[in-house]
């Protein structure tokens, strides 16, 4: 087994920078992270976290073609190494990403995405009086895995509609901690193949999402303590016949980085 950080850790980690009780069956938190965002707002917790999860980026996708992700990473300034669960894949990841728990515990354990039981993030943002939001497209993963809670939820057949909507609510500002949900780089790898043209523009464009969103964030929430964070599932490799996939127990398909930036306030 790796020595890396493993993805259980972000759950806890996340709850501890809003100063939100931990999920019951959550992971303890990545002590690196929580310190940036302690250094960062000097001992305050922070009162929006935004994550923007793209789908199945893989690390040595991210290590061999940083010029297109290059809009992302000047909008970050903390790395993190990370290994995600298996089966590697989008319902069991981001079911570990936002339960802080592993599979057995959380109970999705295969390409399944039956409602989660356990406590969640949300249930504990919840119960903390703040108020979280899914934006996600129709039938992916983070648009039914954490349904029937009491909160909103912003589901769109298109990327476009996603967008927009995640602009509006950022500049409306009601919401604590928001999860914003991108298929294509997967969608478009599992077709295509890890490194096609076709892949590497929807990676590009994931960054130049990300970056968009970033400005806004920077612009409207200046009042807020925030954290942001570019935050995949899991990995990606290339099968025969030019397609991709992943799933399975290797290191193209586990090791992922997600990177961060706080904004201190400053109104
Ligand atoms: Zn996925």
């Amino acid at each position: 087994m790796s020595e890396r950080t493993s993805l259980d850790t972000i759950c806890a980690s996340l709850c501890t920078i809003m100063g939100v009780d931990i999920p019951k069956c959550a992971a303890a938190p990545c002590q690196v992270l929580t310190d940036y965002a302690d250094n960062a707002f000097a001992g305050e917790r922070a009162d929006r976290i935004f994550m923007y999860n793209p789908d199945a980026i893989a690390e040595w996708i991210y290590r061999k073609y940083p010029q297109f992700t290059a809009a992302m990473t000047a909008r970050t300034d903390f790395e993190l190494p990370l290994d995600c669960v298996m089966p590697s894949v989008t319902p069991v990841c981001f079911g570990t990403m936002y339960t802080g728990a592993q599979p057995d515990i959380h109970g999705i354990k295969g390409y399944k995405k039956p409602v989660i039981q356990i406590d969640t993030i949300f249930d504990a943002i919840i119960r903390s009086g703040k108020k979280p939001v899914i934006i996600a497209q129709t039938e992916s993963s983070l648009a039914k895995i954490y349904l029937e809670r009491d909160m909103d939820y912003f589901i769109y057949d298109t990327v476009e509609e996603i967008h927009a909507k995640t602009a509006e609510l950022i500049m409306a500002d009601e919401y604590d901690f928001y999860v914003v949900y991108n298929d294509t780089y997967d969608t478009i790898m599992h077709r295509y193949g890890p490194e096609s043209t076709e892949a590497l523009a929807a990676l590009y464009a994931n960054a130049q999402t990300f970056a968009e969103m970033s400005v806004l964030i920077e612009k409207h929430w200046k009042q807020h303590n925030t954290v942001v964070g570019f935050a995949m599932d899991h990995g990606c490799h290339e099968i025969d016949g030019g397609c991709g996939s992943h799933g399975l127990d290797m290191d193209e398909d586990i090791q992922i980085v997600h990177r961060y930036k706080a904004y201190p306030k400053s109104m």
